[in-house]
Formats: C-alpha cells, sequence, structure tokens
C-alpha cells in the first residue's frame, strides 16, 4: 500500500449514513465518507480515491442536495464542512470553503465591513454558495468575490489553483464551477475598513464558527442557533442591523426552518415570468403528500420531508411538478436541488 491509500484510508470513514448531512434528512449509507480540514487533507483524498478507482461527490451543508437511498459503493463522498479558516488582510478577506455563508453576517457585525448583511440565515457553506451563486433577494455571493480558489478533481496533483470573479461566468443561479469538476476551496472577498474584536475574542469565534460548520443540518436547530446570536450580538454591544430581524420575519413567515427540507427545489423561469412556486399554487399542488415527502402548504416550490421520506418519495413530487407546469405552462422547471 503506497503513501496517499494509507492516509486516505486514514481520513476516510466507512458505512456513513448521509441523512444527518443533509437538511433533507435524507440519504443512505456511504461506504467512504472524507471530511478534510485543510487543502492537503483534500487532495491527499482526491489523490487517494484516484488510485482506488473512486469517483466522488462533494458538499458542503447539504443544505441544496438530494443524496440517494442507496449510495453506490464505488463512491467517495466529501463533506467541505470541516475547512473553516478566515484570513484578513488590506482590503481583503480570505474565506474557506466551510465556513457556513451565515457567518459573513455575523462578521460583518463584529468587524463593521459593510455589504454581508444579506448572508444572514442563508443556509448553507461559502463553497457552496460561490457554486451556485446563492442568493437573497437583489444580493448574490459573486457580488462579494474578487478571486475563487480551486482544486480539479481530475488533476488534484497540480494543486490550488485560481480565477477572477469576472471569469466565473455567474448568472442567476450558474457559474463556472457547475460545468466543471472542481472543488472549491475558499475565495478572496474585496471589503472595505474593519476593526477585529481582541485576540482572544477572535480565538473563541473561530472556536464557535468551526463548531456551528459541522454542527448537524437539522433545521429548526439552525434556525434557533442563529437566531439566537442577536440578543448576544448586542449583549456584547454590537448594533444588530434591522435587515437581521427583517430575514427573521421573512423566512419564519414562510415556515422555511419547520420541516427538513432544501429550500426552493427548483429554479425560477425568468424568461416565463412568474416563479416557480406561483405556479404550483395556481395548479392547486400545495399539500400534495407522496410517502413522507409533501409540497409545502405554505410555500409551492419546497417539498419538505415530514418524518422518514426517502429520495425516491421527494423525486416523485419533483416529477410530478415538472410533468404538470409542462402539461399547463409549456416548460419543464429545472431543479435547484442538487440530485446527487
Ligand atoms: C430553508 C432553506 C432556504 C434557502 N434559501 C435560499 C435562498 O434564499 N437563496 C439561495 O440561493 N439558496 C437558498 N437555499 C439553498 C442553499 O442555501 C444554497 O444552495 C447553498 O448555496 C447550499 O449550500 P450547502 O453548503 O448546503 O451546499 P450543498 O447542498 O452541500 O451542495 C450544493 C451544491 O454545491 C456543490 N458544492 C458544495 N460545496 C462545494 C465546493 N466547496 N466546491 C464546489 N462545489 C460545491 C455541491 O456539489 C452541490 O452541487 C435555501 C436552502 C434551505 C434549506
Amino acid at each position: 500500500m503506497n503513501v496517499n491509500t494509507l492516509q486516505f484510508d486514514q481520513l476516510c470513514q466507512l458505512n456513513a449514513s448521509l441523512a444527518p448531512y443533509s437538511t433533507y434528512e435524507i440519504g443512505g449509507t456511504a461506504r467512504h465518507l472524507g471530511q478534510p480540514a485543510t487543502t492537503a487533507e483534500l487532495v491527499t483524498l482526491l489523490e487517494g480515491s484516484k488510485q482506488k478507482g473512486l469517483g466522488v461527490k462533494w458538499f458542503g451543508m447539504g443544505s441544496n442536495v438530494l443524496f440517494p437511498d442507496q449510495p453506490q459503493d464505488d463512491m467517495l463522498f466529501l463533506s467541505l464542512k470541516r475547512h473553516v479558516e478566515l484570513e484578513f488582510s488590506t482590503n481583503r478577506l480570505f474565506v474557506s470553503a466551510g465556513v457556513p455563508m451565515t457567518w459573513l453576517a455575523l462578521i460583518g457585525v463584529m468587524t463593521g465591513i459593510q455589504g454581508m448583511d444579506f448572508t444572514y440565515l442563508l443556509p448553507g457553506t461559502m463553497g457552496a454558495g460561490i457554486y451556485m451563486n446563492a442568493k437573497y433577494f437583489k444580493h448574490d455571493i459573486s457580488g462579494l468575490l474578487e478571486r475563487v480558489y480551486y482544486i480539479d478533481v481530475m488533476h488534484p496533483e497540480k494543486g490550488m489553483q485560481q480565477i477572477g470573479v469576472e471569469q466565473c461566468q455567474y448568472a442567476y443561479k450558474q457559474s463556472i464551477f457547475q460545468q466543471n469538476p472542481w472543488i472549491i476551496v475558499g475565495a478572496d472577498l474585496h471589503i472595505g475598513e474593519y476593526t477585529l474584536p481582541e485576540q482572544e475574542q477572535w480565538d473563541e469565534i473561530m472556536r464557535e464558527m468551526r463548531e456551528s460548520s459541522i454542527a448537524s443540518s437539522i433545521l429548526p436547530e439552525y434556525f434557533a442557533y442563529y437566531k439566537n446570536w442577536i440578543p448576544r450580538l448586542e449583549a456584547a454591544g454590537y448594533r444588530v442591523p434591522q435587515a437581521f430581524h427583517d430575514v427573521i420575519d421573512d423566512r419564519g413567515g414562510k415556515h422555511h426552518f419547520d420541516h427538513a427540507c432544501c429550500g426552493s427545489v427548483f429554479k425560477n423561469n425568468y424568461d416565463f415570468g412568474q416563479p416557480t412556486g406561483k405556479l404550483v399554487d395556481e395548479l392547486g399542488l400545495r399539500g400534495t403528500q407522496h410517502g413522507q415527502a409533501r409540497i409545502s402548504p405554505h410555500h409551492g416550490n419546497f417539498i419538505q420531508n415530514t418524518g422518514g421520506a426517502t429520495a425516491s418519495d421527494v423525486l416523485h413530487l419533483i416529477n410530478l411538478v415538472q410533468e404538470k407546469v409542462d402539461a399547463r405552462f409549456g416548460f419543464v422547471p429545472e431543479p435547484e436541488v442538487v440530485i446527487l
């Protein structure tokens, strides 16, 4: 056995349930699960998987993926949630792939960096936000970026590569990363002036960020944890932006975090002119149930796991919506959720 496969075995967990890694709380047992905490560990896992002839699927918080009920044995599943680093320099902040997007908003409040409030309660990690160009109303992740660092899964031996934001082909929920087998390891964000808290306090913040990133993907717990940051910030003397309260009202009012789900299942078709959720409403499909999966009674573009749903239950509802929308409105809505 050579060094790579030996290190691979040390970094790899065998026979791990994928369900706790997804906000759907759905997923069978993965034969191989890797959770690299550094770029070096990621490269080792990728080189080892090549030598062992394993395919690779990668993810972050699992808030926009549907894992299979029966994952293939010859597949390595890679969670990037443990890779949590922040590095400040003049006008620039390096953020690694596993940093939860919500933390950008919290860091903004604690350091005075402007323009990151919109990530408050936006589920998921930076790596996926960059991949998906995650957005909340008018703001999207690409608007914060200067340059993205990635590893090519086909050529991990090349090490870390980089690409400027202007080359990333960003558009609504689109990026160059969706066309290439590249794992994002982090990005430089352009920032204005900032003030860092005292070193001891900062170390504590980083420790908590790491812990919260690897916490479970259970949505009601996620909501409760980040909601509780408002009184904590206020008690520490920070001014919490009104935007945070507005997000709680908006997402809380739409019951985003009440049930296991992946947020919006379909992208909106802007050529058609109406959000997909509205079309599902018009078709009277809200509340439709299959197995333990249900189209949300509150939001036509959400499919929930009401307890014990399988991936095939969710897929059944996805197909149903696609068929009905196609029959009535003449186009097949494109899934936003990534079906792994
Ligand atoms: C309740 C709820 C509300 C939501 N609201 C919004 C919203 O307002 N706006 C919005 O845009 N999204 C929303 N989402 C979806 C989700 O927040 C985003 O898609 C987010 O970017 C997913 O992050 P993740 O870490 O969970 O990604 P995952 O679900 O783990 O992965 C999603 C995709 O990203 C890829 N990926 C993950 N990490 C990397 C990486 N390091 N490098 C390359 N590719 C990677 C995966 O391969 C996969 O294809 C919501 C989800 C939920 C559950």
